[in-house]
């Protein structure tokens, strides 16, 4: 007899199985179709011994001083801040836009006051922001708008800026100054050893068992618990009753170099050129030494594991029927990024989790 099980080991699925194994002691299972925990956060080293991250780079930032306590209760920090680069006109130059984006880019040598009357210059004017496109032109133009982010965005989610909500770009900022991080929260840096040895810390109490590589309709029906806790995808959840819901995948192309190092920044994107987005080399992120090096190019594809939701809102609208049938459940709680059907970054989920912990379940 379980207290809860829990659909998926991903942060949600984690999250809450450590907070209610430790603080409330109490029965917990895990399943997980993977064959392994972690969810998108899932690291390992490969043959190599280099340390990657399977799904794709994950960099861990938040301004939320809770979650950060949280999970340094589970890790020890690489203290890294990311940097990322975009390959424009032939050049890499800093991503977000910031002064030397734009001094390099056009050969100017703008202060940061100029560079704001530059842009004053070459904005936009709408009344209202609707969509992406919005977001960026009405702040920096049509050009850099086309250069940095209508391929890049095309490419990503298979739709122009204008057909998504005005929040998926409004995820880059546009700076004046020289600031060149990707990310300025408060709180940043990858586990001194890897996600996936957070997960083992989290779920090390013996409250807790995991069954891997098993889908929970398979056996859910011959397994005695109390609440379950689903961190799955919503529309999975309701057998597609209200229609499946668009999620984007891609898929990951890895490479082992015979150098030390590829490429300048732990992130180069490619809004206009080739099919991949971005290549990312882990040795940055991770701080590892070796003599080999890896690096991930991600291919936006339409087939696949389902990784992001698509923030439009017919598919917000269709996500609410959803919600609405879970919210007429009782003992059954939905949670994370596939179960709320929000674009969340890992601190989000964590945020989001143990808000659930803390104003319902104990
Ligand atoms: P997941 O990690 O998706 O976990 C859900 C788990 O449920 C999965 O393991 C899945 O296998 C399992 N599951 C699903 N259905 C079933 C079922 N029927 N039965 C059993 N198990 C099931 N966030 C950041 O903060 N920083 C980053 O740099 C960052 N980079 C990212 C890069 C990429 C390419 C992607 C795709 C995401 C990135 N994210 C990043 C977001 C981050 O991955 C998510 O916020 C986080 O992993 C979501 O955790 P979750 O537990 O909600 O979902
Ligand atoms: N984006 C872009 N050009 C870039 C980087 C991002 O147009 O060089 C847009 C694109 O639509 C992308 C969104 O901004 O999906 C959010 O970017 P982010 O890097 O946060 O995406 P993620 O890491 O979540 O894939």
């Amino acid at each position: 007899m379980y207290n809860y099980v829990i659909v998926g080991a991903g942060f949600a699925g984690c999250t809450a199985a450590e907070r209610i194994a430790n603080v409330l002691n109490k029965k917990v299972l895990i399943i997980e179709k993977r064959n392994h925990i972690g969810g998108n956060a899932y690291d390992y080293f490969n043959e190599d011994g280099i340390l990657v991250h399977k799904y794709g780079p994950h960099i861990f930032h938040t301004n939320n001083k809770e979650v950060w306590d949280y999970i340094s209760n589970f890790t020890q920090w690489y203290h890294y801040q990311h940097r990322v680069l975009a390959y424009v006109d032939g050049q890499t130059v800093p991503m977000p836009i910031n002064l030397d984006t734009i001094n390099n880019l056009y050969n100017f040598d703008y202060t940061s006051d100029e560079l704001n009357s530059y842009f004053e210059s070459i904005r936009c004017n709408k009344e209202e922001i609707l969509n992406s496109e919005d977001m960026v032109i009405t702040k920096i133009g049509m050009e850099l708008y086309e250069k940095f982010f209508k391929n890049y965005t095309k490419k990503q989610w298979d739709l122009y800026p204008f057909e998504l909500e005005p929040e998926v770009i409004a995820r880059i900022p546009i700076r004046n100054n020289r600031d060149d991080r990707y990310f300025t929260d408060k709180y940043q840096g990858m586990p001194k050893h890897g996600y996936t040895k957070i997960f083992e810390n989290m779920l090390n109490n013996k409250n807790i068992n995991i069954l891997l590589n098993t889908d929970f309709k398979d056996v859910i029906d011959d397994i005695e618990y109390e609440n379950l806790i689903y961190t799955g995808p919503i529309d999975y959840y309701f057998d597609y009753k209200y229609g499946k819901l668009p999620y984007r995948s891609l898929k990951f192309e890895f490479d082992t170099l015979d150098c030390e190092k590829h490429q300048e920044a732990g992130t180069v994107n490619y809004p206009n050129d080739y099919d991949f987005t971005r290549i990312t080399e882990f040795k940055h992120l991770t701080g590892q030494r070796h003599y080999k090096t890896t690096i991930v190019r991600e291919y936006p594809s339409s087939q696949g594991e389902p990784y992001y939701p698509i923030p439009q809102k017919k598919n917000t609208e269709q996500y609410k029927l959803y919600e609405e049938e879970a919210q007429k459940l009782k003992n059954v709680f939905f949670i994370g990024r596939l179960a709320n059907y929000k674009y969340y970054n890992m601190d989000k989920v964590v945020e989001e989790t143990l808000k659930l912990f803390y104003q319902t379940i104990k």
